[in-house]
Parts: structure tokens; sequence; C-alpha cells
């Protein structure tokens, strides 16, 4: 029987083996400029590995999803989440190199920015495990500057570079994961509203008795978790297990059946007389839990920014193999429009999150970087994630038929895109908060514009200026948007090609392919088609 051979079906060859990370320019200049071009050869190693095997790991994580497991055989609760061994793999491959730790433990400058990086190719390939190594991450900063004794105790399990999964005595672990547990049924923005109760006990320890609504990564070794304690609502560091290996009052009721991120678990407890020790002071739970939740803030934009780079990859690549018409889809003027609209929001949000990543690296030490890290995570975690579902929506219909389909794994990028919205602060809730932080901190606001002026591009000024003349609750988003825009756009001006800049900035509608044709859209498309393939 004959057999249509894949040319004559005008089929696009699989997009795999190439190295992720040099295939993404914006990420391999960003890398250099924002101070760790010493974690090239990392990135590109790991780049390179992503393409191979952890593609398949990819998709078997989300077609065999984590089965909870409440009772043994005997009837005992044991509370366990049983994952596909891809999971493992992926768990093992990100937390061997280094995406949880690598910004606590090498002390170089910049390894924020590397460690971000490195997130971004691994979130390219698979988002959910993304969740836990942000968590384990951002915990660290919180235990550190709340709780120096805890932290000295799990600080070396949780950013040691070996994957220790299964429930066990900290003494007795190689590695750990740390969750963290602040949203309830009655509310997750407005965290005032938490009843989770915690009573004084003996040996300075609190028992905790309550319900958590979204609790991801419930297999984690220990969470941080809010809880209102006699001076209110508080800080714990809890942990699974106790030190004499009886399992801690932690019991998951069931797993979320959720839109994406479904490789993930995402789980709703209770805490029935779990013992928990305080991190920071009592009545203080939300300003100590916050320096976690910037640290996952980050990770939002990362995760955002990787998904709509996989995007531009699957949807330049398909564009540079197909025809129709008689001709390739990236020879289209129209076509073309809207893939170079596509890569431009990609670029802004990848060259938007390593100058954040970096401000990381600096805000320790450098009060103005601190300022900015403070306005811009809301600012970016705002507009960019908001960006990722419509830009996945459209790198898909680039596809056609064929994006829609799980095998081309941009669903996966379409379900997993709002999610990054949602979590760590609602749009609304991000916005809210960057207006807090205009009204108490000025300086960040001249920081902010600061670095907008940097450019010298009078149109960008003039739009931060006239947001922050604006601020108002009702017009949060407005406000937001347009620092957000300003920002990108000066970052474009001063370190992207000039057609990439000069197509952001004349820009004259929200949804994509509506782009002016002056521009030099073609060699936009080119540079961010993985390696080459327009050449063909
Ligand atoms: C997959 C997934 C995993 C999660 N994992 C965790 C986890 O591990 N730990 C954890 O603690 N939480 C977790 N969450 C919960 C998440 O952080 C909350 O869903 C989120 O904070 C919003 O809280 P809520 O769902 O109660 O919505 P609500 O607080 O009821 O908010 C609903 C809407 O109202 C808006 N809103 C709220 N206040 C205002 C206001 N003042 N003005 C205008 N609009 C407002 C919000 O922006 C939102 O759009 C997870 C959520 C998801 C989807």
């Amino acid at each position: 029987m004959a057999i249509l051979s894949t040319d004559s079906a005008n089929q696009v060859p699989p997009l795999a083996g190439h190295d992720l990370f040099t295939a993404n320019r914006p990420l391999v200049e960003g890398l250099e400029r924002e101070g760790a071009s010493w974690a090239a050869a990392q990135c590109s190693a790991f780049g390179r590995r992503l393409t191979g095997a952890p593609l398949e790991w990819g998709r078997l994580a989300n077609e065999h999803l984590p089965q909870l497991r409440t009772h043994d055989r005997f009837g005992e609760r044991i509370d366990d989440v049983e994952f596909h061994p891809a999971w493992h793999d992926l768990m093992r491959m990100s937390i061997g190199e280094g995406l949880h730790s690598l910004s606590w433990t090498d002390g170089r400058d910049g390894a924020h920015v590397a460690r971000a990086a490195l997130f971004m190719l691994a979130s390219q390939v698979e988002a959910g495990h993304g969740c836990p190594i942000s968590m384990t991450h951002a915990a660290v900063p919180a235990l550190r500057a709340s709780a120096p004794a805890l932290a000295a105790e799990w600080e070396p399990l949780l950013t040691s570079r070996e994957y220790d999964f299964g429930l066990r005595p900290a003494a007795e672990k190689r590695g750990a994961l740390v969750g963290m547990s602040m949203t309830e049924r009655q509310g997750g923005s407005d965290l005032r509203t938490n009843t989770t109760v915690a009573r004084p006990a003996a040996g300075g320890e609190y028992v905790l008795d309550g319900q958590k609504w979204f609790c991801s990564a419930p297999m984690s070794d220990a969470f941080l978790v809010l809880a209102q304690a006699p001076a209110g609502l508080s800080c714990f560091f809890l942990p699974r297990v106790l030190p004499d290996g009886s399992r801690n009052g932690f019991r998951i009721d069931r797993l979320k059946d959720k839109l994406g991120d479904r490789s993930n678990a995402s789980s709703e407890i209770v805490l029935d007389g779990a013992l928990a020790q305080l991190v920071g002071e009592e009545g203080r739970g939300v300003p100590t839990i916050v320096e976690m939740v910037v640290h996952t803030r980050l990770d939002c934009v990362l995760g955002s920014a990787a998904g709509m780079r996989q995007a531009v990859e699957q949807a330049t690549h398909h564009a540079a193999h197909r025809s129709a018409f008689g001709s390739l889809l990236a020879e289209k003027p129209l076509m073309r429009n809207v893939l170079a609209d596509l890569c431009i929001e990609s670029e802004a949000a990848t060259v938007t999150a390593l100058r954040l990543a970096r401000a990381y690296d600096r805000r320790a030490h450098d009060s103005a970087e601190a300022a900015f890290a403070r306005l811009a995570t809301a600012v970016a975690k705002y507009w960019i994630c908001k960006r990722g579902p419509g830009h996945a929506a459209e790198a898909l219909e680039c596809l056609g038929g064929n994006g829609y389909v799980e095998e081309s794994g941009l669903p996966r990028v379409y379900r997993q895109q709002p999610l990054l919205s949602i979590w760590e602060g609602a749009g609304n809730v991000v916005c809210l908060d960057a207006l807090r932080t205009l009204r108490r901190e000025p300086e960040s606001a001249e920081v902010f514009l600061a670095e907008i002026r940097a450019a010298g591009e009078p149109s960008l000024t003039a739009l931060a200026e006239g947001a922050l003349a604006a601020v108002e609750e009702g017009q949060a988003r407005a406000v937001v948007e347009r620092l957000a825009q300003a920002l990108q756009g000066s970052l474009l001006v001063r370190h992207a090609p000039g057609s990439v800049a000069d197509a952001f900035l004349g820009r004259a509608s929200s949804g994509y392919g509506a782009l002016g044709s002056e521009g030099d859209l073609a060699s936009i498309v080119e540079r961010h088609t993985p390696i080459g393939e327009l050449d063909i």
C-alpha cells in the first residue's frame, strides 16, 4: 500500500533536538546584559537537554495525572500523592540544575538572572513542575528574614540538588520541598478573613486547626501557612512529618480538577491539630509571607514569558515549513504581521522579566533597585500574565487546526497561561498592590520613571507620567497597563533591534497582526524563529 510521504502531505517537521537557549536571542542577550553571562554555558547545555527526553516527560506527566491516596490498605490515613515517573524525572532534572536554589547558593552577581533564565527554559517544556520548584525557591528568603533557626535547619535541605521525594523526618531527608497555604474557602485575596486558628502550645510551638481551599504541591515536606494566632494573622512553618516520624495533622481532602497545570497537584486540605512553628512575629503574617510571595510573583512573570516563547517557537517553526496557496505561510504578508506581533510580545516579556530578575539580584544592597522591584513586580505580574492567554490563543491559530490538537503542545500552554494571572494575586489585586506601593513609597514611582526615561523616548515618558497622574482605585488596571507598556517600550528601545522597538511603539491595536506595514517585520520573525529555519 502506498503511504503518503511527509513532504507531499505538507507536514511540518517536529521541533526537537535544538538548543532552546541559543535559539532564543532575547534570552541570550538579556542573560549577558543583566549580569549573568557566566551562566551561558549551563543555559545552553540545559537548553539542549530539554528538547530531548524532557519533552516526552512533559507529555506523560500531563496525561497521567497525580492521584490522591488518602488511606493505606489497613485504613490508616496516609494522605499521599502518587505521580507518574515522568513527573519525578522532571523534578529530578530541575532540582539537579538548581532551579530551586541557584539564587541562594551561587554567590556570583547575576545569580537571580541565571536562575530566571534556567527556570524559563524548563517552564517552556513543562510548566506544572515549576510550581513546587518556585515555592521551594521562594521559601528560603522568607525563612532567612523571619526565622533564622528554621532557616539554619531547613535551608540545606531546600537548596540541596538532590530530589528526595517521600515523607520522612527532616533529619532523614537529603532534599526537601516547601509549599504555601494561605487561601481559604471564604477568600484568597482578602487573607484577613482566614479562619484557621493557631493556639500556643508547649515548647513554643502552636497547634493549627482549619481548612485551606487551595494548597498546591501538597506532597511537599513542609508549608508556610497563615493562621489566626492570639495577636492576629500570623505565618507558621508546618512540617508534614514530625521529628519522631509521626505524620503531622495535615489531611488532603481532594485534588482539584484544574483547567491547566494538570501535572501538578493542587489540593484542599484540613489542618487537624497540626504542630507548627511561628515565622516572624505574631500578627505579622502577611508581611512575613510576602517575602515568599514576591519571589513566586516573579516566577509567574517568568512562566508567562516562557509560555510566550514556547508559543512563538511553535508558530514561527510551523509557518517556516507549512505552505498554503503556493508559498510558505511565513512569506504571506498577513501571517508575517501576526507572527511579528507575537514575537515582539514575547521579546517584551523576556526583556522585562530579566530586568526584573536583576533587580532581585541587587535589591539587598541597592535601595533604588529595591524600590524598582516593589513596583515593577506588580506591574509586570499584571501585564505580562494578563497578555499570556491571548498570546497563546493567537499562536495556536497560526498552526490552524493542528494547533488545537494536544500533540502540538500549544493547548497545554493555552490552559496554563490564565493560572499565572490568578495565582499569587489575581489581576485586580495585583493592580491594587501596585497602587498601594505608589501611594506608600513615592520613591518607587521615581525610580520607575527614571528607568523609562533612560530610553530617551518622549512618548514613553509621557505615557508613564500620564498614568501616574491618575492613580485612583477604579483606574488601577489602566494605570498599571500604561506603566507596563512604558517599561516594556523603554527596555525594547534600549536593548532590542530597532525593528522590534519600532514595531512595538507603533502598535495601534491590542489585538495581534495589525502592525503598520512600514517596519521590517520579516527580520523580527527571523530573529525569533528557531535557528536558521527561514534560510532553508
Ligand atoms: C491552580 C491554582 C493553584 C493555587 N495554589 C495555591 C497555593 O498553593 N496556596 C494558596 O494559598 N493559594 C493557592 N491558589 C489560590 C489563589 O492564590 C487564589 O485563587 C487567588 O489568590 C484568588 O483568591 P480567590 O480564588 O479566593 O478569589 P477572590 O479573592 O474571591 O477574588 C475573586 C476576584 O475578585 C477580585 N478582587 C478581589 N478583591 C478585589 C478588590 N478589592 N477590588 C477588585 N477586585 C477584587 C480578584 O482579582 C479576583 O478576580 C491557587 C489557585 C489556583 C487556581
